[in-house]
């Protein structure tokens, strides 16, 4: 396991925060996880668990222990005859549908933009926006997971799924594989659906500005809307895409948790709700 003390997670979230960490693990096995979490649980130590970083918000130091998962579980495997297929936390969304694309199978590549891990994922129950009623969870069987030093199997029905939201959502679980059993589909449908998201994002969305994707799960388009452009610092609600936060060169914490306030506010005093999507960490 690889430990580090005051380690920078600039590189380790999608927003491009700069971060320090007080204590950082990259557990490189299962012996290695479990024994870290024993650890951290003889201190009575909470953690915070960090895959792919494309959904959280990071302060510019972190006192509690930060987990980084993305060198723990990368195995992916097809098992024909009972059509289940078995991700590791650890394996990138896009490697995972392209997995099912050599294997005839598909439906999840409107995920293919994001850029986030099969745990993360599945942490967030991530799909497309509320009015397309997709996600992740949809071919999703059973999780695999860590609690405290055992590792446990959940049926999909346990899991709470719901926009955006799961029981693994601020816990201890940690998410180590996910089972699947996806529909049979050509690849060179899969292909085509893939080409389509990824010109989708071209054209709606700013990949190439540093961001989180969605900041708020629930909120008023209209607030939204009305924010669209406004500017604070190095941060700014994207002009193009709604409900994101862009960072326009070295953004500051400080500046995207204004910009979030403002929209808090307003849906207060409209009595309107805000609920954030993104992870912030405290
Ligand atoms: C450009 C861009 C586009 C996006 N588009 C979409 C979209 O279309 N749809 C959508 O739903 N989301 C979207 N997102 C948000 C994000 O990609 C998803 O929420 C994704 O599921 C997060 O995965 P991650 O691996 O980056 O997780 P992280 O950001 O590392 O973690 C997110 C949360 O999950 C927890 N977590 C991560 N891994 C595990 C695990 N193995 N076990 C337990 N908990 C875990 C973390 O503690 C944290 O609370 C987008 C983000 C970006 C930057």
């Amino acid at each position: 396991m690889i430990t580090s003390k005051q380690f920078n997670l600039t590189k380790h979230n999608n927003l491009r925060l700069n971060s320090i960490a007080k204590e950082f693990y990259i557990p490189e096995s299962y012996n290695d996880l479990t024994t870290l979490i024993k650890l951290l649980n003889d201190r009575k130590q909470r953690f915070y668990i960090l895959s792919s970083g494309s959904n959280v918000l990071l302060k510019p130091f972190i006192k509690t222990p930060v987990i980084y998962l993305m060198e723990l579980d990368k195995t992916l495997s097809y098992n024909k005859e009972t059509n289940t297929v078995v991700a590791g936390c650890s394996v990138k969304i896009q490697t995972l549908i392209n997995f099912l694309a050599d294997n005839n199978l598909g439906g999840i590549e409107y995920l293919y933009s994001l850029p986030a891990s099969v745990g993360g994922c599945v942490c967030m129950n991530a799909g497309r926006g509320k009015d397309h009623n997709v996600c992740i969870s949809d071919y999703l069987t059973s999780v695999e997971y860590l609690d405290g030093e055992v590792l446990n199997i959940i049926e999909k029905d346990k899991c709470e799924f719901s926009y955006r939201m799961s029981i693994f959502h601020n816990s201890k679980k940690i998410i180590t594989k996910a089972f699947f059993q996806f529909p049979s589909q050509e690849k060179e449908i899969a292909k085509k659906t893939i080409k389509e998201r990824l010109d989708y994002v071209k054209h709606y969305q700013e990949p190439k500005k540093p961001s989180l994707g969605s900041i708020f799960s629930n909120v008023d388009p209209r607030i939204m809307r009305r924010v669209k452009g406004l500017r604070v610092g190095n941060a700014a609600y994207s002009k193009k895409t709604l409900n994101w936060i862009s960072n326009l060169g070295n953004v500051s914490y400080i500046q995207i948790v204004i910009l979030i306030n403002i929209v808090k506010l307003i849906s207060f005093f409209l009595n309107k709700k805000a609920t954030l999507e993104v992870k912030k960490w405290t």
